[in-house]
């Protein structure tokens, strides 16, 4: 074999140009591993891109590093294995417990979705097909290997990893790879020095690394600071008798709203009215997050242990955890101002849908969008000022308020990565900018070039890098 063969090489299969699909292929010789196996979501053109083959077999691939659980990192493992790959995915022990969840459930969702294409008669398979099944998210949990924080494992020839609290969301890593000599460092999604639950994102542990493989959601902005917005929408809301709908992510984000709201509310700043968590998959997912509350874990900030452990952050009292389908018709086009806190975070489906749909056409109410929201979805159009959006075939006039507040975010900013990015002793051999939207990483790799002095770059899809 050629030495060219034999040099290593980082190739970006996804979250090039996009801030989905996140998976990058380590190759060196035969030895392949993939760091992050993430779904394309968003815009239809990026969601047909999951049906794209692989450039290469995945029955080739040794192993695969998980950074956190979030389906734009984990979400086509299911379709990695139906096509063949048979090894160990390396993980952190929450990211292992909430990808089986994110994993089952967006099985469950691909194939209503075949259903639904196959009655309504639209799909560019005949019968249309979907991309995975239940049976697929089984077996790729069932290859799931959690790994312990702080520790360095060998998962390939040449192959090793470390990984490092990032403050994201629980379980979340920033991972150091050394592969075949060379010493990588992957940020998965930075977090922020201050979430409510959740330790500050580790210093980059010291040395040279040749790449640093950096995401840059936000690397083209700054967060605006925390605000009474949050607790002013409410309050105007309910003086009208109306509710609040929060479309949040499952993961983190409802955790973060209810500490928030329970916060607001013992300190009188807003009624204390019902909250409604409705959503299957926020609610196991907030049974992990008092888990990891209540079992001490290092991942949970020492202060909210002291305070929590045992007892209930998320609740003063008047939390309703919604799981059957019959108890969250119960609360349809609510009478009483209520907050309902529903999945999925920009819209696009779960049972937030069909309280959008009871709920945008009454001025009354409002809408509270907290996080990201992707090109193409229902949550940007309505952060835009849409009038009407289109759901299940049907245009809904928007007539409650829409109020869109960015200080939840879990995402760090321009200046915090940089700031992150400082603590690294050495500058590296070279920065890899992904996970930006069109645009956003090049400019942030700009930045990293002008600020730091440090050679980087904005790979487009499919690129293949000398490592
Ligand atoms: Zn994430």
């Amino acid at each position: 074999m050629s030495n060219e063969a034999q040099s290593p090489t980082i190739q970006f299969l996804g979250a090039a140009g996009t801030v989905t699909g996140s998976r990058f292929l380590l190759a060196c010789g035969s030895t392949k591993v993939m760091v992050d196996c993430g779904m394309f979501q968003g815009l239809k053109e990026l969601r047909l891109k999951n049906w794209n083959p692989l450039p290469i077999d995945p029955a080739e691939v040794n192993a695969v590093v998980l950074t956190h659980a979030h389906l734009d990192h984990c979400g086509y493992l299911p379709k990695l294995v139906k096509d063949g790959f048979r090894g160990d995915i390396h993980m952190t022990q929450f990211t292992a417990k909430l990808a089986e969840v994110i994993l089952l459930d967006s099985a469950r969702i691909q194939t209503e979705d075949a259903k639904y294409a196959a009655k309504k008669g639209y799909s560019k398979h005949n019968p249309p097909k979907a991309l995975y099944e239940e049976a697929d998210a089984r077996k790729a949990v069932s290859q799931f290997n959690a790994q312990p924080f702080h520790t360095r494992v060998q998962i390939a020839e040449q192959t090793f990893v470390t990984f490092h609290p990032s403050g994201h969301i629980l379980g979340a890593a920033f991972v150091e790879v050394e592969f075949f000599g060379k010493r990588l460092l992957f940020t998965g999604d930075l977090g922020r020095e201050h979430h409510p639950l959740l330790v500050n994102p580790d210093h980059i542990p010291a040395g040279k690394y040749d790449a640093v493989i950096t995401e840059s959601t936000y690397g083209d902005r700054e967060h605006v600071p925390v605000t009474t917005d949050f607790e002013v929408a409410i309050n105007k809301t309910v003086q009208r008798g109306g509710s609040i709908l929060i479309p949040a992510f499952a993961v983190d984000r409802t955790e973060v709203i209810l500490v928030q709201l329970r916060e607001l509310m013992e300190a009188g700043k807003i009624p204390r009215i019902p909250v409604y968590a409705d959503s299957p998959m926020a609610l196991k997912a907030l049974a992990f997050y008092r888990q990891a509350i209540d079992s001490s874990s290092a991942e949970i900030r020492p202060e909210i242990i002291e305070k929590w452990k045992n007892k209930d952050p998320f609740s003063i009292g008047t939390l309703v955890e919604l799981t059957s389908v019959d108890e969250s018709k119960t609360i349809n086009d609510p009478q009483q101002p209520c907050i309902i806190i529903s999945a999925s975070g920009m819209g696009t489906g779960g049972r937030v849908v069909h309280h959008l749909r009871n709920m945008l056409p009454k001025e009354k109410h409002t809408v509270i969008l907290v996080g990201y929201q992707a090109v193409g979805t229902r949550g940007r159009n309505l952060v835009e000022g849409a009038t009407e959006v289109k759901m299940r075939g049907e245009m809904v006039p928007v007539k409650a308020e829409i109020e869109s507040i960015q200080s939840f975010s879990v995402h760090a900013d321009g200046d915090e990565l940089i700031a992150w990015m400082q603590t690294e002793t050495e500058a590296p051999g070279q920065v890899l900018v992904v996970h930006g939207e069109a645009g956003v990483a090049e400019t942030f790799s700009d930045r990293i070039k002008s600020q730091l002095g440090w050679k980087s770059h904005a790979p487009h899809d499919g690129e293949i890098v000398r490592l």
